[in-house]
């Protein structure tokens, strides 16, 4: 006989949320690790002792945590779905017909907490991973991703523009009218102006909703407001070490320098060495080489580009101990000055130059001098490290990196970026930028140390 389900709602049912949560549930396991106590005396001092009473810290950090773990960009979403779903009410200690906080608290207390609060919960979650055994952290591979600002740059003004209205400004408060109408003027222009067409660079533009977004051009991506995520991976179980939030201009070797300090001080809080770090070509500078050296650490960064069409190819060898090149004719570039980079004043690099007299009767000469009739080579004043790297770099276990970096590090970025709600960045500052992508990795952590944990169930090695 067919059945047929009548609707009949009941008006009182005896109803307890925890038995209708199951054990293997991942809510109901993350909130048996989840120690989040902390945070209401870390967060204490943001509140006053009168007043209304704000949002329970824990419970605003784990709806954060909800909102990364479930992929979920808004915060009206994070308040209609938690409602929804029996397993995140029993996770955030909430009934079923309790009052949940309105969506805007969400904004306005990821705004009121500042950075450190959310690099906490990112650390424990950390020590969690290093005391289940996950985190070796000896070799670390490195990676960028570019992360969509909420911000548009069709909606970007000029830098001028900011000057002329605060011209403006001052003399709306000089009551000169005949002026303030010729500076209205000057502004509507250039507003009409910036919508037209592309702004032209980080220098001459900025985005008033988000002025820490920055234009950022890269093959396969269309141009547009950016920030970049730096994101570093233990090898040995793909969770991971660091991210933080950078300006989308922001090149790769620079920013090196600052990650290292973060990825070596967040392992010795654990005395954990790390030893080797493997990145791509993108990292690559004496910067980031020093910075190495600096901190004891073995890198696998490919040279840049220009290293490998270096002398050797040319027929010019190096001697250390005369400093000098050498071309195949056995003619010498001797030492001559330094030269100062442009962009940074600080940098220089060696230059090397032949006398005209030695290849005058040279017969490749007119392949190798310059007008003047001298070979001039440059020379990093990082070469040594260079020349270390391009060794390492040569061997086999560079090329086992080489795969393994590739293999770790860019498949967790994909994972972020498609289902832990780092697709896009749904705030604006660079500090908001940074709070929510420390949350996607803290929601990827954990969902990586619940997977070790059921897998050790399945094997019989331990209870949940
Ligand atoms: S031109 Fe001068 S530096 Fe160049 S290969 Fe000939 S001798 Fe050597």
């Amino acid at each position: 006989m067919q059945g047929k389900k009548i609707q009949q709602e009941r008006l009182f049912i005896n109803f307890q949320l925890s038995e209708y949560v199951p054990a293997d549930n991942f809510y109901r396991q993350l909130s048996q690790i989840l120690d989040l106590r902390f945070l209401y005396k870390s967060t204490a001092y943001y509140y006053g002792s009168e007043g209304q009473k704000s949002i329970d810290p824990v419970v605003f950090m784990k709806l954060m945590l909800v909102g990364y773990l479930e992929n979920l960009t808004s915060d009206r979403r994070i308040i209609r779905t938690s409602r929804m779903r029996m397993d995140i009410l029993f996770f955030l200690g909430y009934d079923l017909d309790e009052e949940f906080p309105w969506h805007s608290t969400l904004s306005r207390t990821r705004k009121l907490y500042g950075e450190d609060q959310f690099v906490a919960l990112f650390k424990q979650v950390l020590k969690l991973c290093i005391d289940h055994g996950l985190i070796s952290g000896k070799r670390q591979a490195v990676d960028s991703a570019l992360i969509r600002a909420n911000a548009s740059i069709n909606k970007m003004v000029e830098k001028q523009v900011m000057a002329d209205a605060s011209i403006y400004s001052q003399e709306l408060s000089d009551n000169i009218d005949e002026e303030i109408a010729g500076q209205e003027k000057l502004i509507r222009k250039d507003n009409r102006g910036s919508t037209k067409r592309a702004p032209a660079s980080n220098e001459s533009h900025y985005s008033p909703s988000d002025p820490d977004a920055r234009i950022t051009m890269k093959p396969g991506k269309p141009m547009g407001l950016y920030y970049r995520s730096q994101v570093s991976v233990d090898t040995a179980s793909h969770l991971i070490t660091y991210i933080g939030a950078f300006p989308g201009n922001a090149a790769d070797n620079v920013s090196l320098a600052k990650i290292l300090e973060r990825i070596v001080g967040n392992m010795q809080e654990h005395n954990i060495q790390v030893k080797e770090i493997l990145a791509d070509t993108g990292y690559s500078s004496g910067e980031a080489m020093r910075s190495l050296a600096d901190h004891n650490i073995e890198g696998y960064i490919p040279n840049i580009a220009s290293y490998k069409k270096d002398r050797l190819e040319e027929g010019f060898i190096y001697d250390l101990e005369n400093d000098r090149y050498t071309c195949k004719n056995g003619v010498h570039a001797t030492f001559r000055c330094y030269e100062k980079l442009s962009k940074n004043k600080k940098l220089q690099r060696k230059i090397y130059r032949t006398s005209p007299e030695d290849c005058m009767n040279c017969p490749i000469k007119s392949m190798c001098v310059n007008y003047m009739g001298t070979r001039r080579i440059k020379h990093s004043l990082d070469k040594p490290l260079y020349d270390q790297m391009h060794k390492r770099m040569n061997s086999d276990k560079a090329k086992l990196f080489k795969k393994l970096r590739s293999s770790t590090v860019e498949p967790v970025i994909g994972s972020l970026i498609n289902y832990t709600g780092m697709g896009r960045i749904n705030t604006k500052g660079i500090k908001q930028a940074n709070k929510c992508m420390i949350m996607a990795a803290i929601a990827y952590n954990l969902k990586k140390l619940l997977k070790y944990k059921v897998e050790l169930c399945l094997n019989g090695l331990t209870l949940l």
